[in-house]
């Protein structure tokens, strides 16, 4: 069936790339297209393969050079996590994605799923991480045999870009709080830069129309650990913000259940927060659900907000009815009904479509 625009006019539906990359992968985007294809939501698919194979067949930057041009020609990309092989020689994809296509906000809402699932109550936070700058600029060197160095890089433009990323989503989205999240006490100049942008964009800009207060980084962790339903939209940079989200995902119950948006200009990608879980891929053991709501968040990007709902409630509909895998199952609890594997996870998502 065709896709419709606001219009009425007839338009060719969404091109997506996607990639099953390494360990879990494939089984989630297994799961994960299942469910798209249930909800019969109009895309077109452009498969690549990334990660471990494509790094030990030859190319060591984990992807082949012609499958640039499919991942720069379509909106949306797709993407299971992948493996970066230890060692030297191979840079990490994933950075490699984010820096190429300038992916410049990395988004990772959590929402507490209580009672349903073992976990902090009333969580409803988004952390919205810069992506492309810090330490994961992926400069280092060797400065003698013995001492190496990285460089935290962090620019003007990166911070403002960044700031009114999270600052409009505030807005747009009726938040009532902005956190920054910062070590401007210790790298005075790299965070205090960080930190003063916000400040002053916020002052000059949204006065008003949310609060805006900071936490050095250390004891914001340690608070978004114990509680973490006091904060409410979350912006930092790219290490800090990488930690806090896996951090919050898994107090609210697993790292298994974070999805997220990567967003550019032209591009954006969607995908888990977590690993390829190599410790227990092939198992069908995986929670498909944080791979899931990176696809809701591409369906809401790319404009079928009413195909996203449906498999968001679907989603949790089977959560509230006690079907859980692995990750998120508790015995004698109360809160799980059923150990489900990922197949029967996702059987009973489609059920309840
Ligand atoms: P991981 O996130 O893969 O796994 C950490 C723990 O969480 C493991 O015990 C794993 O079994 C569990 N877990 C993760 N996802 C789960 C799911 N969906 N369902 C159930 N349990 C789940 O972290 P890791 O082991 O440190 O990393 C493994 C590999 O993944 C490394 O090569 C790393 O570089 C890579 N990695 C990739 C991405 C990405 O592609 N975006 C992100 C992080 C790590």
């Amino acid at each position: 069936m065709a896709a419709f625009s606001s219009t009425g006019a007839s338009s060719e539906p969404v091109r997506v790339t996607i990639a099953r990359g390494d360990g879990i992968g494939p089984e989630i985007m297994d799961a994960t297209l299942r469910i798209l294809e249930a909800a019969k939501v109009d895309l077109a698919y452009d498969e690549i393969e990334i990660g471990e194979n494509v790094y030990l067949a030859g190319h060591s930057s984990g992807i082949k050079p012609a499958d640039w041009d499919v991942l720069r020609r379509n909106p949306a990309f797709l993407k299971a996590p992948i493996t970066t092989p230890v060692g030297k020689g191979y840079k990490s994809l994933n950075v490699s994605i984010r820096k190429t296509l300038g992916l410049y906000a990395n988004v990772r809402p959590t929402v507490s799923l209580t009672p349903f699932v073992q976990g902090k109550a009333n969580v409803d936070l988004i952390c919205v991480r810069e992506n492309e700058e810090d330490t994961y600029a992926g400069i280092e060197h060797q400065q003698t045999p013995e001492v190496v160095q990285c460089l935290k890089l962090v620019s003007r433009p990166g911070c403002e870009r960044i700031v009114r990323y999270a600052f409009d989503y505030a807005v747009a989205n009726n938040r009532k709080r902005v956190t920054a999240f910062h070590k401007a006490n210790i790298m005075k100049i790299t965070d205090g830069m960080f930190l003063d942008v916000a400040r002053e964009i916020y002052a000059a800009e949204y006065d008003g129309m949310f609060k805006f207060d900071d936490i050095i980084v250390d004891i914001g962790t340690a608070l978004l650990a114990d509680t973490p339903e006091k904060f409410d939209v979350l912006v930092m940079p790219n290490l800090y913000g990488d930690i806090a989200s896996d951090v919050i995902a898994q107090v609210v119950g697993s790292v298994g259940l974070g999805g997220s948006a990567n967003i550019g200009e032209t591009v954006s990608m969607f995908e888990a927060i977590h690993g390829s879980a190599p410790d227990i891929a092939g198992k069908k053991m995986a929670n498909p659900s944080g791979l899931l709501l990176g696809a809701v968040q591409m369906l809401q990007h790319v404009g079928h907000p009413a195909e996203a709902a449906a498999i968001q409630n679907a989603w949790l509909k089977t959560i509230e009815d006690g079907i859980h895998t692995g990750d998120i199952y508790t015995e004698g609890t109360g809160y799980s009904k059923q150990l489900a594997n990922t197949d029967e996870f996702t059987d009973a998502i489609i059920e309840r479509l």
